[in-house]
């Protein structure tokens, strides 16, 4: 468990807007301990300087990825990654692809630019080479940098259009509409077949969503259902997207996570100038009662506390999405619901919708203002008092294993994500436009993934974590945590020395000059 400990602490978002500014993950503002004392029992694993982790090869080469994940298929619309090395300056540079010996042989071009909430710099080329017309064999695809780049080609595979897996022949999308919530989910998955017994749980979410911030839901909400783990499973923006599994090996709590996103949505129609991040999360966090699963807030932010993980709030404010991820939100919600027990949900309503931008930029900045106005209290003063009240707070002695190993597990499926299934890997996820979907008729980006006896191996682990977690059996949850550990010590030894087979995770190989 410990590694999980050791792992970078970047950018960590479950639940962020789509489409949402890209923060630099290496302007990472870290927990440092503090010197609070530390509790007697149990004795608590202090967070150590976090480490860097690269992306495996990125140096080297670069690297190319195709989607949809795993073997293709005559039919498939194929996108595709074209990642630039660290190293190289791409301003004003592009990517050609051709495929050599077909007629329509130009699959375009594309600039580099960044992608996802990590911002790594990428040509990406959205379902741009349509197989249905071709014969199942290998293809030359020719990848040319521009200007004054590499050139190189990689082979890919096509295999017969019989071959591909179930469900997938006769999948299409379907919706089903709801007083609050248009679901749209793919047929043949865990989804459709439990969907008769989860309308009552997704409309009564939507209905406690509307109680507590009272107002009404503006439109029906628009709700993708994902067939698979992408980044921590739920995701907010124009549309909500939330992963539905049988083996979901982030721990996702359909209700759970739906609840917190559906906050997002209303909260956002609700509006304000600014809503910081802190306040955003903390709120969807309290209202839904913790964050991936219910927890008492302000006990779990006294053990962050204890354990010298809590985060100082003029950092926290400044870089949410930068911070540790499970102790960023878990603070977070602790804040909010301190706030409202101490002046009533509308008094902080009032305020939350009132806070300004500040011209420095600095989230703590502007809430220290409105904090000032609407309270009479300084954010430094507003912090002292919420402190005050964690240290007031007697802390069931379980609730540290809880919390460490909650940290260690999501810090788990994240270093998983990056290593064996890179799509879902949250900074970087490959989340294509549900809506677009839809209308071209495309379910493989949603329901193939890597499926290695490796790749199960490592999940059915996570599951197993999780499972043990939430019955308090910390003993054997750290024991699976353990297990994994060596598991991906192993991979990552591999992708060092350049002999890890990456099989169905569909990196392609490197391109060099
Ligand atoms: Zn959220």
């Amino acid at each position: 468990m410990r590694r999980f400990l050791l792992l970078a602490f970047i950018v960590l978002i479950a639940c962020q807007a789509v489409g949402s500014p890209v923060p630099d993950p290496t302007n990472t503002a870290r927990p440092s301990p503090t010197n609070s004392p530390l509790p007697t029992q149990p004795a608590p694993t202090p967070i150590p300087t976090p480490t860097s982790t690269p992306l495996p090869l990125l140096d080297e080469g670069y690297l190319v990825r195709l989607h949809p994940d795993g073997p293709l298929y005559v039919g498939d619309q194929v996108s595709i990654e074209v990642i630039s090395p660290e190293s190289e300056e791409q301003e004003d540079r592009n990517v050609l692809i051709q495929v050599t010996g077909l007629t329509a042989n130009d699959l375009g071009s594309s600039k580099f630019g960044a992608h996802g909430i990590g911002g790594r710099i990428q040509a990406t080329f959205n379902w741009v080479w349509d197989t249905s017309d071709l014969q199942a064999g290998e293809y030359q695809v020719k990848f040319s940098v521009q200007p004054a780049g590499p050139v190189w080609t990689e082979t890919v595979n096509l295999l017969p259009k019989v071959e591909v897996p179930s469900p997938e022949p006769a999948a299409d999308w379907e919706t089903v509409i709801l007083d609050c919530c248009e679901i749209n989910f793919i047929t043949g998955t865990d989804f459709a077949e439990d969907v008769p017994e989860l309308m009552d749980l997704i409309q009564a979410q939507a209905e406690s969503v509307v109680s507590l911030m009272g107002k009404e839901f503006g439109e029906r909400i628009p709700i993708t259902i994902l067939p698979r783990v992408l980044g921590h499973g739920g995701f907010a923006g124009s549309e909500i997207y939330v992963s539905y599994t049988d083996s979901n090996y982030a721990g996702n709590d359909l209700a759970q996570v739906l609840h917190h996103e559906m906050i997002h949505f209303l909260d956002r129609q609700l509006g304000g100038e600014l809503r910081p991040s802190i306040l955003v999360e903390g709120l969807a966090v309290h209202l839904s009662g913790g964050h991936f699963k219910k927890e008492p807030l302000i006990p779990r932010a006294a053990v962050l506390l204890e354990l010298g993980w809590y985060i100082p709030l003029t950092d926290l404010s400044n870089s949410f999405y930068t911070s540790q991820h499970e102790i960023g939100y878990m603070e977070g919600g602790a804040l909010v619901e301190f706030m409202v027990n101490r002046y009533g949900y509308n008094a902080f309503n009032a305020f939350y919708r009132d806070i300004e931008e500040h011209d420095s930029g600095d989230q703590s900045k502007a809430l220290d203002l409105a904090l000032q106005e609407h309270f009479d209290l300084s954010l430094t003063q507003l912090e002292e008092q919420f402190k005050s009240e964690l240290y007031r707070r007697p802390i069931n002695p379980d609730m540290y294993e809880d919390v460490i190993l909650t940290v260690a597990y999501y810090e788990a499926v994240r270093e998983y994500q990056r290593l064996l299934d890179p799509s879902a890997y949250f900074l970087t996820a490959w989340l294509p436009d549900g809506e677009e979907m839809r209308q071209r008729g495309i379910v493989a980006d949603f329901l193939r993934r890597p499926s290695t006896p490796l790749n199960l191996e490592i999940e059915e682990l996570l599951i197993e974590v999780d499972r043990e977690l939430r019955a308090g059996n910390y003993l054997a949850a750290e024991k699976a945590l353990d297990q994994i550990e060596r598991e991906l010590d192993q991979v990552q030894d591999e992708f060092l020395i350049g002999t890890y087979e990456v099989g169905e995770v569909q990196i392609l190989g490197l391109g060099s000059d």
